[in-house]
């Protein structure tokens, strides 16, 4: 193959980092074209925070970007409702456990459509106990599992050589038989882990075959990812927190039990940092995406700005951040209406046309590129500068604006931001707010949003449409009416040369 032949293949295909192997690489799937991943979802004792939605919207935008490339992707993410931080909240709480996660459950599903998360296959650890006693069961049959005397299992470490790959640490010289077992712990933990813990006087228990208990956190993934995706699959995703213990125990229980490689891509993004502080509520910095909406802002800003930076870099959240990420959203969503609501003249520019050809290579080379979100957005703000100036000029007709839109589009498959859906989505979260008694927490402007932004853009197009409609007809009569029913409901139309625009109050 010659150099620039090489080269050529290269920018064809999806390279994303590979956690296993430290090295960025070309993805591909295992079986023919479709690609079978699992996610480590939220554990539900509380509200989805903007850290969680950082690793779960990077997520999106890979499974978002598989399918614009002609993948068909098979996405399971699980729902952790049993865990230690689970079973003493709901014990202290006195509820049972499945009452104590319901509603952190139902919101995070709500959360998720929310930011336009592409709904994965979602799976629940608590249908999927008695198979996790019976994967520990194996194991203990293989020789990689024993059980302590109060009726604990523990995976043996020392029967598993490769343990430490993914998190390419070295635990020679580990105490055989040491264990640990709390779900999360530091790396100079690195014992036997849990796989099944007996319960304590008033905590929450199974009845199963290998005896009475709840399942340790590690194997619950191993179990639900296997069953639902087989044996190998293509990709495993997480926060960079998860790499150790749990997705490094994840690799030693599967392995230990197949003998065969477990995922064969480990993708993990980077923490999020709160005004360059990692997130606590301790520093008051702990935001979840709701405390966010009660705060006024639209899920679009906050998707787009938990998008803009690549997953792997580190993204600093800050206020500042968001109220440019509001900018940027609605400088895209007023080109598009521009776009759609202006008359040109007949005919195409071929610098017009050809510009919203190379924005839309570029964006596909940015996101090949280990998904360069970044450089896939700075893509379509320099093509929607240059086509403004040029509407401004007059230089953009009829046959532009098809090319242009595709572009748009593409942009859209990938960022979900455009389509003006954050009102009635910012209303059930006002709605929730009052239900859940956080009346304080709700401020002046999400009220101002929610009453002024009772009709949405689509309705405010047609309305300006049909207005425009009446004017050209000569209705005046109509046209005014219709110019003062939406500038009852906050909108102003506004005549350029241009054609009819519109904006929000
Ligand atoms: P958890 O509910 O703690 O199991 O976390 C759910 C997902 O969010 C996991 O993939 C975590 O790695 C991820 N996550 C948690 N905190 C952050 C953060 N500050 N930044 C990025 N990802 C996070
Ligand atoms: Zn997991």
């Amino acid at each position: 193959m010659n150099d620039s032949l090489s080269q050529c293949c290269l920018c064809m295909a999806l390279h994303l980092y590979n956690t296993l192997s430290g090295k960025i690489e070309e993805f591909r799937p295992l079986e023919d074209n479709e690609v079978r991943m699992y996610a480590c979802g939220l554990t539900v004792y509380d509200y989805g925070h903007i850290g969680n939605f950082r690793t779960f919207i990077a997520i999106d935008v890979l499974h978002r970007f598989l399918v614009q490339s002609g993948y068909q992707v098979r996405h399971v993410m699980n729902i952790t409702d049993v865990d230690d931080k689970i079973i003493r909240n709901s014990s202290r709480a006195a509820i049972p456990v499945k009452e104590y996660t319901a509603k952190f459950e139902r919101a995070f599903l709500e959360d998720t459509i929310t930011v336009n998360i592409e709904q994965p296959i979602f799976v629940r650890a608590t249908d999927h106990i008695q198979e996790m006693a019976k994967f520990i069961a194996e194991l203990e049959s293989k020789g990689f599992a024993y059980r302590t005397e109060d009726g604990s299992y523990y995976f043996r470490i020392a029967k598993f050589p490769n343990y430490g790959k993914l998190s390419k640490r070295d635990f020679a010289g580990m105490e055989d038989g040491a264990r640990v077992d709390v779900d999360e712990y530091e790396k100079d933990n690195a014992r036997d882990f849990a796989l099944w813990k007996s319960p304590k006087p008033g905590e929450a228990f199974w009845d199963t075959p290998i005896g009475r208990g709840r399942p340790g956190w590690h194997i619950e993934c191993s179990v639900m990812s296997m069953e639902t995706l087989g044996e190998s699959f293509d990709l495993h995703a997480g926060g960079e927190d998860l790499i150790f213990p749990h997705h490094e125990n994840e690799i030693a229980q599967s392995e230990a039990l197949t003998g065969k490689p477990f995922a064969h891509f480990w993708f993990h993004a980077r923490f999020l940092l709160v005004e360059g502080e990692k997130m606590s509520k301790s520093l008051g910095n702990f935001f979840t995406l709701r405390d966010l909406v009660l705060k006024g802002h639209k899920p679009s800003s906050i998707r787009y700005l938990l998008s803009s930076v690549p997953y792997r870099n580190q993204l600093n959240f800050t206020f500042d951040g968001l109220k440019q990420a509001a900018t940027s959203v609605e400088r895209l969503r007023n080109f598009w209406l521009r776009l759609t609501a202006a008359n040109f003249s007949e005919g195409a520019t071929a610098t017009i046309v050809q510009l919203a050809l190379e924005t839309v290579q570029r964006m596909k080379s940015a996101l090949e590129d280990d998904l360069n979100t970044a450089q896939a957005q700075a893509a379509i703000f320099d093509m929607v500068r240059k086509a403004n100036a040029a509407i401004d000029n007059g230089e953009i007709r009829k046959d532009d604006v098809a090319p242009l839109l595709a572009a748009m589009d593409k942009f859209e498959e990938i960022f979900a931001v455009l389509k003006d859906d954050d009102v009635p989505k910012m209303k059930s979260i006002l709605e929730w707010a009052k239900s859940a008694g956080r009346e304080q927490d709700i401020s002046n402007e999400l009220l101002e949003i929610v009453q002024s932004g009772a009709l949405s853009s689509e309705q405010v197009n047609h309305k300006v449409a049909e207005m425009e409609q009446a004017r050209r007809a000569r209705n005046f009569s109509k046209s005014d009416a219709i110019r003062a029913e939406l500038a009852a409901a906050g909108i102003i139309v506004e005549n350029t040369k241009d054609g009819v625009r519109w904006k929000r109050k």
